[in-house]
């Protein structure tokens, strides 16, 4: 069965001092552009909301008054592009919004393909789409879309490749194409890993690149390639898959998961039930927590300009973080990747918003452990990413043909023996261990909930393949 898959492809860069100027410029402009797109809908919003408060003031109450006032039509995506193009290269003289940054006599617009911007307007867009959706209660609550501010933001553009141009793509043996736009001549990047996984596939025409994010984590620069890929995906589990058939999985909240039956992660080392944030995390975590110290210590509150000391310990916090997400991630792949390769079935909690949101204080049925002692902790590494996983094995479970099988929501998997049924209504939220009074089973709490998981998991219902050919149309999926 051969099936059309978007997948990213991520490499770290290497750019020359120069390139790293140019990358700079780009990731200013885009950042920029997203504020340009911005303001124009934030200017639009607070016309009409002037209208709906001048009636208001005439007596209407606020439900009246927001019928009532005259609608504005929001600038999308192609009117910000139309009024970008007019405007561009002239000085700025509209009035400046609450917090927006006045954009210099737009200097940011030279030296930069047209495309990093109209990436960005797109991303004003979905911004604004996002906080509209949270207060329509179609997305969990979240505050009014803020502007990008200088120092505050993570470096980044985007490029959507254009077909019928193809002028982004690799270059001798490790070498990334960069577009150049605005006057500016193309140039290519140096990369750390050898693209030859991805090449080999637009050789034979099996992939296309529809995108490229080029980003700055904490020190280093990294570009990842979305490429739209033809592929052959098996229509039936193999027979070890079969013969390991389903296994459940609890998202714990002290282990990142825990099994019913065990995995083997690394080919050395022994199967494993529960699986851990990995040590290299918890010492990562420490030297942040450290870093972070350093930092609080030498700032200046209320100082103009923070001193040379207080810089260094910030790019040292930000390098780390940018370290403890990437192991983060190699960790959640690795196990993903597992998952899939070694079960024909893999049986999980039914994953709501709530979940989604999920702290160290847990849920109700789940109860976080020691809150205060967590919470004091840096977030990136408690923040095991639920929704994340859940994500990965859905999408890695069609690459090898295993069926998803999926508890109710309010299954009681932690109050319930996996045995016999019995349900343990009095359990207190400090017990670790399940202690069944019906036939006598002590388990691990976790351990017992995958076992319950396992077994009373519904298969889904196989779903066709939808996937649209349309660039950037299916979700991005990472490669590994
Ligand atoms: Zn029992």
């Amino acid at each position: 069965m051969t099936e059309t898959i978007i997948r990213a492809y991520r490499y770290a860069l290497d750019p020359t001092p120069a390139q790293t100027e140019i990358l700079h410029r780009y990731a200013t402009a885009s950042r920029c552009g997203f504020n340009f797109a911005l303001g124009m809908k934030v200017a639009a919003y607070e016309r009409w909301r002037a209208d709906r408060n001048h009636l208001m003031a005439q007596g209407m109450n606020k439900a009246q008054a927001t019928k009532k006032a005259p609608k504005v039509a929001m600038p999308n995506r192609n009117q910000t592009q139309a009024d970008w193009r007019a405007t561009r290269g002239q000085p700025f003289t509209g009035p400046l919004l609450p917090g927006q940054e006045r954009p210099m006599p737009f200097a940011w617009w030279e030296g930069v393909n047209n495309r990093a911007y109209y990436t960005a307007f797109e991303d004003a867009d979905t911004a604004w789409k996002n906080w509209l959706d949270s207060l329509a209660g179609r997305r969990p609550p979240m505050g009014f879309p803020r502007f990008k501010r200088r120092g505050r933001t993570r470096e980044s553009f985007r490029i959507v490749h254009s077909l019928a141009k193809p002028d982004i793509r690799f270059e001798g043996p490790r070498r990334l194409r960069i577009p150049g736009g605005g006057g500016q001549p193309a140039f290519t990047v140096r990369l750390h890993q050898s693209p030859r996984d991805l090449t080999r596939l637009i050789t034979t025409g099996q992939a296309v690149i529809t995108s490229m994010t080029v980003a700055r984590d904490g020190h280093r620069w990294h570009a990842s390639v979305l490429a739209r890929i033809e592929e052959e995906l098996p229509t039936r589990p193999t027979r070890r898959q079969q013969a390991a058939g389903r296994v459940g999985v609890d998202l714990g909240v002290k282990s990142a998961l825990v099994l019913s039956d065990p995995l083997t992660l690394h080919a050395r080392q022994a199967p494993t039930l529960t699986l851990d944030n990995p040590r290299l995390l918890a010492n990562t975590a420490r030297k942040l927590a450290r870093a972070q110290r350093t930092m609080a210590r030498r700032f200046v509150k209320g100082a103009p300009q923070q001193s040379q000391g207080y810089q260094e310990a910030r790019s040292k916090v930000a390098k780390l973080h940018a370290q403890l997400a990437a192991r983060r991630a190699t960790t959640q792949h690795l196990i993903t990747k597992r998952l899939v390769q070694s079960y024909a079935e893999i049986a999980l909690e039914t994953l709501n918003t709530k979940g989604m949101t999920r702290s160290a204080k847990g849920t109700a049925d789940k109860p976080g452990r020691n809150v205060r002692q967590k919470a004091g902790l840096n977030k990136a590494i408690l923040d095991i990413g639920f929704a994340e996983i859940h994500r990965q094995i859905e999408y890695k479970a069609r690459w090898h043909a295993v069926t998803l099988a999926h508890v109710p929501t309010f299954f009681p998997s932690s109050k319930s023996c996996h045995q016999c049924g019995w349900i343990h209504t009095g359990q207190t939220l400090k017990d670790r261990e399940f202690h069944c009074e019906a036939c006598g089973m002590i388990m691990d709490r976790d351990a017992n909930a995958a076992h319950n998981i396992k077994k009373h998991a519904q298969p889904d219902q196989p779903q066709r393949p939808v996937q649209s050919p349309g660039a950037g149309a299916a979700t991005p999926v990472d490669c590994m």
